[in-house]
Protein backbone atom coordinates (compact mmCIF):
# COMPACT_ATOMS: atom_id res chain seq x y z
CA UNK A 1 0.00 0.00 0.00
CA UNK A 2 1.56 3.59 -1.13
CA UNK A 3 0.57 6.92 -1.02
CA UNK A 4 -2.43 7.37 0.75
CA UNK A 5 -2.98 9.98 2.91
CA UNK A 6 -1.64 8.93 6.29
CA UNK A 7 -4.09 7.73 8.72
CA UNK A 8 -2.75 5.55 12.08
CA UNK A 9 -4.77 1.91 13.47
CA UNK A 10 -7.25 4.54 15.27
CA UNK A 11 -8.42 6.62 12.60
CA UNK A 12 -6.24 9.14 13.46
CA UNK A 13 -5.58 11.57 10.27
CA UNK A 14 -1.87 12.66 10.59
CA UNK A 15 -0.99 15.82 9.47
CA UNK A 16 1.14 17.83 11.93
CA UNK A 17 5.21 16.92 11.68
CA UNK A 18 7.42 18.47 14.18
CA UNK A 19 11.04 18.44 13.13
CA UNK A 20 13.80 18.72 15.74
CA UNK A 21 16.74 20.29 14.00
CA UNK A 22 18.99 19.45 16.82
CA UNK A 23 19.56 18.10 20.20
CA UNK A 24 21.43 21.13 21.38
CA UNK A 25 20.28 23.82 23.43
CA UNK A 26 21.84 26.88 25.31
CA UNK A 27 19.23 26.71 27.48
CA UNK A 28 19.58 24.77 30.85
CA UNK A 29 15.70 24.49 31.80
CA UNK A 30 15.11 22.31 34.78
CA UNK A 31 12.16 20.58 33.35
CA UNK A 32 14.19 19.65 30.55
CA UNK A 33 17.95 19.51 31.24
CA UNK A 34 18.03 19.32 34.69
CA UNK A 35 21.75 17.79 35.10
CA UNK A 36 23.81 19.64 32.57
CA UNK A 37 23.35 18.55 28.96
CA UNK A 38 23.32 14.64 28.40
CA UNK A 39 25.79 13.61 25.16
CA UNK A 40 24.24 15.20 21.52
CA UNK A 41 23.94 12.74 18.73
CA UNK A 42 27.35 12.57 16.52
CA UNK A 43 26.85 14.88 13.76
CA UNK A 44 26.99 11.90 11.10
CA UNK A 45 24.03 10.46 12.83
CA UNK A 46 21.79 13.67 12.15
CA UNK A 47 19.47 13.79 9.42
CA UNK A 48 21.60 16.38 7.32
CA UNK A 49 19.33 19.51 5.18
CA UNK A 50 19.22 16.97 2.04
CA UNK A 51 17.83 14.30 3.85
CA UNK A 52 15.37 16.59 6.07
CA UNK A 53 13.82 18.16 2.65
CA UNK A 54 13.53 14.39 1.00
CA UNK A 55 11.76 12.92 4.04
CA UNK A 56 9.54 16.54 4.50
CA UNK A 57 9.09 16.20 0.81
CA UNK A 58 7.53 12.50 1.11
CA UNK A 59 5.17 13.59 4.29
CA UNK A 60 3.89 16.56 2.33
CA UNK A 61 2.83 14.13 -0.35
CA UNK A 62 1.77 11.93 2.44
CA UNK A 63 -0.63 14.61 3.88
CA UNK A 64 1.09 16.51 6.28
CA UNK A 65 -0.04 19.94 6.06
CA UNK A 66 1.80 21.51 9.20
CA UNK A 67 5.84 21.42 10.27
CA UNK A 68 6.65 22.56 12.98
CA UNK A 69 10.74 22.96 13.26
CA UNK A 70 12.09 22.56 16.87
CA UNK A 71 14.65 20.92 18.93
CA UNK A 72 17.16 21.52 21.04
CA UNK A 73 17.28 24.77 20.09
CA UNK A 74 16.81 24.55 16.50
CA UNK A 75 18.62 28.15 15.79
CA UNK A 76 21.57 26.98 16.97
CA UNK A 77 22.22 25.13 14.07
CA UNK A 78 23.58 26.28 11.50
CA UNK A 79 21.82 28.40 8.36
CA UNK A 80 18.57 27.37 9.73
CA UNK A 81 17.33 29.64 6.89
CA UNK A 82 18.40 26.91 4.31
CA UNK A 83 16.15 24.21 5.45
CA UNK A 84 13.56 27.00 6.02
CA UNK A 85 13.59 27.89 2.37
CA UNK A 86 13.78 24.32 1.36
CA UNK A 87 10.65 23.25 2.93
CA UNK A 88 8.87 26.62 2.51
CA UNK A 89 9.02 25.28 -1.23
CA UNK A 90 6.67 22.41 -0.45
CA UNK A 91 3.99 24.96 -0.13
CA UNK A 92 2.45 24.25 -3.44
CA UNK A 93 2.51 20.76 -2.63
CA UNK A 94 0.54 20.86 0.40
CA UNK A 95 2.38 22.05 3.12
CA UNK A 96 0.17 24.72 4.64
CA UNK A 97 2.03 26.09 8.12
CA UNK A 98 6.00 26.26 8.64
CA UNK A 99 6.44 27.29 12.50
CA UNK A 100 9.54 27.34 14.63
CA UNK A 101 9.46 26.95 18.74
CA UNK A 102 12.64 28.58 19.90
CA UNK A 103 13.66 30.11 22.95
CA UNK A 104 13.98 33.10 21.11
CA UNK A 105 17.93 33.85 22.61
CA UNK A 106 18.77 34.20 18.63
CA UNK A 107 16.19 36.26 17.06
CA UNK A 108 17.06 39.71 17.67
CA UNK A 109 18.67 40.38 14.79
CA UNK A 110 18.00 37.14 12.50
CA UNK A 111 14.05 37.63 12.92
CA UNK A 112 13.78 39.07 9.19
CA UNK A 113 15.99 36.75 7.55
CA UNK A 114 13.65 33.40 9.10
CA UNK A 115 10.54 35.65 7.17
CA UNK A 116 12.32 36.36 4.30
CA UNK A 117 13.31 32.47 4.35
CA UNK A 118 9.80 31.20 3.96
CA UNK A 119 8.59 30.77 7.63
CA UNK A 120 4.78 31.85 8.73
CA UNK A 121 5.05 32.15 12.44
CA UNK A 122 7.12 31.55 15.28
CA UNK A 123 5.88 30.25 19.07
CA UNK A 124 8.62 31.54 21.23
CA UNK A 125 9.57 30.19 25.17
CA UNK A 126 9.27 32.30 28.12
CA UNK A 127 9.02 30.99 31.72
CA UNK A 128 9.34 34.16 33.63
CA UNK A 129 8.37 37.96 33.64
CA UNK A 130 10.98 37.74 36.74
CA UNK A 131 14.49 37.96 35.45
CA UNK A 132 15.60 35.70 38.52
CA UNK A 133 12.83 33.19 38.50
CA UNK A 134 13.65 32.99 34.10
CA UNK A 135 16.93 32.81 35.50
CA UNK A 136 16.31 30.05 37.80
CA UNK A 137 14.30 28.00 35.53
CA UNK A 138 16.26 28.07 32.15
CA UNK A 139 19.93 28.40 33.96
CA UNK A 140 20.91 31.42 32.12
CA UNK A 141 20.43 34.89 32.86
CA UNK A 142 19.20 36.32 29.65
CA UNK A 143 15.27 37.48 29.85
CA UNK A 144 15.78 40.81 28.06
CA UNK A 145 17.59 39.63 25.61
CA UNK A 146 14.12 37.17 24.77
CA UNK A 147 11.59 39.75 25.18
CA UNK A 148 13.85 41.51 22.64
CA UNK A 149 13.41 38.57 20.28
CA UNK A 150 9.30 38.95 20.84
CA UNK A 151 10.26 42.08 19.47
CA UNK A 152 12.11 41.05 16.58
CA UNK A 153 9.55 38.45 15.75
CA UNK A 154 6.57 41.17 16.13
CA UNK A 155 8.34 43.24 13.85
CA UNK A 156 9.51 40.47 11.22
CA UNK A 157 5.54 39.81 11.64
CA UNK A 158 6.49 35.91 11.92
CA UNK A 159 2.64 36.32 13.16
CA UNK A 160 0.62 35.01 14.76
CA UNK A 161 3.12 34.86 17.70
CA UNK A 162 2.92 32.20 20.15
CA UNK A 163 4.29 32.31 23.80
CA UNK A 164 4.80 29.39 25.72
CA UNK A 165 5.19 29.12 29.52
CA UNK A 166 5.29 25.96 31.24
CA UNK A 167 3.47 26.67 34.66
CA UNK A 168 5.16 24.47 37.71
CA UNK A 169 4.48 24.40 41.13
CA UNK A 170 6.69 26.54 43.73
CA UNK A 171 8.50 28.29 40.59
CA UNK A 172 5.79 30.47 38.10
CA UNK A 173 2.51 29.68 39.21
CA UNK A 174 2.04 33.00 40.99
CA UNK A 175 2.89 34.42 37.34
CA UNK A 176 0.08 33.31 35.52
CA UNK A 177 -2.23 36.19 35.96
CA UNK A 178 1.07 38.38 34.63
CA UNK A 179 1.33 36.36 31.76
CA UNK A 180 -2.16 37.02 30.81
CA UNK A 181 -1.80 40.87 31.67
CA UNK A 182 1.53 40.56 28.77
CA UNK A 183 -0.73 39.11 26.38
CA UNK A 184 -2.78 41.66 26.31
CA UNK A 185 -0.23 44.36 26.27
CA UNK A 186 1.83 42.48 23.84
CA UNK A 187 -1.14 41.72 21.75
CA UNK A 188 0.70 37.82 21.72
CA UNK A 189 -1.49 34.59 22.51
CA UNK A 190 -0.19 33.45 26.01
CA UNK A 191 -0.20 29.23 26.23
CA UNK A 192 0.44 27.61 29.63
CA UNK A 193 1.80 24.41 30.07
CA UNK A 194 1.37 21.81 32.25
CA UNK A 195 4.54 20.36 33.68
CA UNK A 196 5.10 17.09 32.10
CA UNK A 197 7.30 14.16 32.91
CA UNK A 198 10.03 14.54 30.30
CA UNK A 199 12.99 15.88 31.87
CA UNK A 200 16.24 14.00 31.87
CA UNK A 201 16.40 13.90 35.54
CA UNK A 202 13.28 12.25 36.44
CA UNK A 203 12.49 14.03 39.10
CA UNK A 204 8.71 15.16 37.96
CA UNK A 205 6.32 14.48 40.35
CA UNK A 206 2.20 15.44 40.22
CA UNK A 207 2.26 17.54 43.00
CA UNK A 208 4.33 19.78 40.82
CA UNK A 209 2.06 20.04 37.88
CA UNK A 210 -0.21 23.18 38.39
CA UNK A 211 -3.32 22.19 36.50
CA UNK A 212 -4.85 23.70 33.37
CA UNK A 213 -8.07 24.29 35.59
CA UNK A 214 -5.99 26.15 37.96
CA UNK A 215 -4.13 28.20 35.81
CA UNK A 216 -7.79 28.98 34.39
CA UNK A 217 -9.05 29.93 37.63
CA UNK A 218 -5.76 32.34 38.14
CA UNK A 219 -6.15 34.43 35.08
CA UNK A 220 -10.85 34.32 35.58
CA UNK A 221 -9.90 36.10 38.98
CA UNK A 222 -7.96 39.21 37.41
CA UNK A 223 -9.08 38.66 33.37
CA UNK A 224 -12.37 37.06 32.70
CA UNK A 225 -12.10 34.76 29.87
CA UNK A 226 -14.30 33.24 27.41
CA UNK A 227 -14.59 30.17 25.76
CA UNK A 228 -12.99 31.01 22.17
CA UNK A 229 -16.08 28.72 20.03
CA UNK A 230 -14.44 27.07 17.57
CA UNK A 231 -13.64 23.14 16.57
CA UNK A 232 -11.02 22.74 18.89
CA UNK A 233 -9.66 19.56 16.35
CA UNK A 234 -6.48 18.30 16.36
CA UNK A 235 -5.58 21.72 18.69
CA UNK A 236 -3.16 21.02 21.57
CA UNK A 237 -4.81 24.16 23.50
CA UNK A 238 -8.04 25.32 24.91
CA UNK A 239 -8.40 28.47 23.38
CA UNK A 240 -9.90 31.69 25.25
CA UNK A 241 -9.93 35.39 24.85
CA UNK A 242 -10.63 38.01 27.20
CA UNK A 243 -14.26 39.19 28.15
CA UNK A 244 -13.91 42.83 27.95
CA UNK A 245 -12.41 42.75 24.55
CA UNK A 246 -8.84 43.11 25.28
CA UNK A 247 -6.40 42.04 22.58
CA UNK A 248 -4.66 38.67 23.29
CA UNK A 249 -5.56 35.15 23.57
CA UNK A 250 -4.99 32.64 26.47
CA UNK A 251 -4.12 28.87 25.02
CA UNK A 252 -4.20 26.56 28.00
CA UNK A 253 -2.17 23.09 26.86
CA UNK A 254 -3.35 20.47 29.92
CA UNK A 255 -1.98 16.49 28.74
CA UNK A 256 -1.85 15.71 32.11
CA UNK A 257 -4.96 16.43 33.58
CA UNK A 258 -7.11 16.69 30.51
CA UNK A 259 -5.48 14.67 27.89
CA UNK A 260 -6.16 15.11 24.02
CA UNK A 261 -5.00 11.92 22.53
CA UNK A 262 -7.99 10.84 20.89
CA UNK A 263 -7.74 13.91 18.21
CA UNK A 264 -3.85 13.83 17.96
CA UNK A 265 -2.34 14.33 14.62
CA UNK A 266 0.91 14.79 15.16
CA UNK A 267 4.30 12.63 14.90
CA UNK A 268 7.84 13.94 15.30
CA UNK A 269 11.41 13.41 13.51
CA UNK A 270 14.08 13.71 15.99
CA UNK A 271 17.40 15.00 15.00
CA UNK A 272 18.99 11.91 14.66
CA UNK A 273 16.25 11.07 12.19
CA UNK A 274 13.93 8.54 14.45
CA UNK A 275 10.29 8.83 14.38
CA UNK A 276 8.41 8.75 17.70
CA UNK A 277 4.85 8.39 17.46
CA UNK A 278 4.04 10.10 21.11
CA UNK A 279 6.01 12.08 22.89
CA UNK A 280 5.49 9.57 25.44
CA UNK A 281 6.77 6.68 23.30
CA UNK A 282 9.29 4.22 24.40
CA UNK A 283 10.37 2.99 20.92
CA UNK A 284 11.38 4.56 18.18
CA UNK A 285 11.84 4.27 14.76
CA UNK A 286 14.92 4.49 12.58
CA UNK A 287 13.59 6.61 9.10
CA UNK A 288 17.44 8.00 8.83
CA UNK A 289 18.51 3.90 8.53
CA UNK A 290 15.64 2.95 5.67
CA UNK A 291 16.39 6.54 3.91
CA UNK A 292 20.27 5.69 3.95
CA UNK A 293 19.90 1.91 2.91
CA UNK A 294 19.26 3.70 -0.28
CA UNK A 295 15.87 2.30 -0.01
CA UNK A 296 12.91 3.91 -3.03
CA UNK A 297 10.59 6.09 -2.35
CA UNK A 298 7.82 3.70 -2.38
CA UNK A 299 9.81 1.44 -0.03
CA UNK A 300 10.14 4.97 2.71
CA UNK A 301 6.47 5.32 2.40
CA UNK A 302 5.75 2.03 3.48
CA UNK A 303 7.65 2.27 5.89
CA UNK A 304 6.74 5.84 6.88
CA UNK A 305 2.84 4.46 6.99
CA UNK A 306 4.00 1.19 9.19
CA UNK A 307 5.08 3.11 11.57
CA UNK A 308 2.09 5.47 11.46
CA UNK A 309 -0.18 1.97 12.02
CA UNK A 310 1.45 1.67 15.41
CA UNK A 311 0.81 4.77 17.16
CA UNK A 312 0.03 4.70 20.41
CA UNK A 313 -3.91 5.24 21.19
CA UNK A 314 -2.81 7.18 24.05
CA UNK A 315 -0.21 8.43 26.92
CA UNK A 316 -0.17 6.65 29.94
CA UNK A 317 0.98 9.28 32.24
CA UNK A 318 -1.81 8.96 34.70
CA UNK A 319 -1.60 4.84 34.69
CA UNK A 320 -0.22 2.71 37.30
CA UNK A 321 3.28 2.00 36.37
CA UNK A 322 3.54 4.56 33.97
CA UNK A 323 7.37 4.62 32.60
CA UNK A 324 8.93 8.22 31.52
CA UNK A 325 10.56 8.26 27.69
CA UNK A 326 14.35 7.60 28.42
CA UNK A 327 15.20 10.87 26.12
CA UNK A 328 13.78 14.14 27.69
CA UNK A 329 11.98 17.12 25.27
CA UNK A 330 15.53 18.46 23.95
CA UNK A 331 15.93 15.14 22.24
CA UNK A 332 12.19 14.53 21.15
CA UNK A 333 11.66 17.94 19.93
CA UNK A 334 9.53 19.59 21.54
N1 LIG B 1 14.39 25.32 22.49
C1 LIG B 1 13.09 25.61 21.98
C2 LIG B 1 12.24 26.29 23.02
O1 LIG B 1 12.76 26.63 24.09
O2 LIG B 1 11.07 26.52 22.75
C3 LIG B 1 12.37 24.42 21.37
C4 LIG B 1 12.43 23.08 22.08
S1 LIG B 1 11.66 23.02 23.67
C5 LIG B 1 12.00 21.32 24.11
C6 LIG B 1 9.94 23.06 23.22
C7 LIG B 1 8.97 23.30 24.32
O3 LIG B 1 8.93 22.20 25.18
C8 LIG B 1 9.29 24.52 25.19
O4 LIG B 1 8.19 25.39 25.22
C9 LIG B 1 9.54 23.89 26.53
O5 LIG B 1 9.18 24.76 27.57
C10 LIG B 1 8.67 22.64 26.49
N2 LIG B 1 9.07 21.62 27.46
C11 LIG B 1 10.27 21.06 27.66
N3 LIG B 1 10.25 20.16 28.67
C12 LIG B 1 8.98 20.16 29.13
C13 LIG B 1 8.30 19.45 30.18
N4 LIG B 1 8.95 18.58 30.96
N5 LIG B 1 6.99 19.69 30.36
C14 LIG B 1 6.32 20.58 29.58
N6 LIG B 1 6.91 21.28 28.57
C15 LIG B 1 8.21 21.08 28.36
Amino acid sequence: MTSGLLKDSYGRAIRDLRVSLTDRCNFRCFYCLPHGEPPIAPKEQMLSYEEIEYVSEIFVSLGIEKIRLTGGEPMMRRDIETIISKIAKLKPAGLQDLALTTNGYFLPGRADELKAAGLDRITISLDSLKRDVFKQMTGVDVLEKVLAGIDAAKSAELEPIKINAVIVRGHNEDEVADFASFARTQDVKMRFIEFMPLDSGHEWKREDVVSGREIRERINERFPLVPIDVERGSETSSRYRFADGAPGEIGIIAPVSEPFCGACSRIRLTADGQIRTCLFSTIEHSLRDVVRSGASRSEIIEFIEGVVMKKEPRHYINDPGFVAPSRTMSFIGG
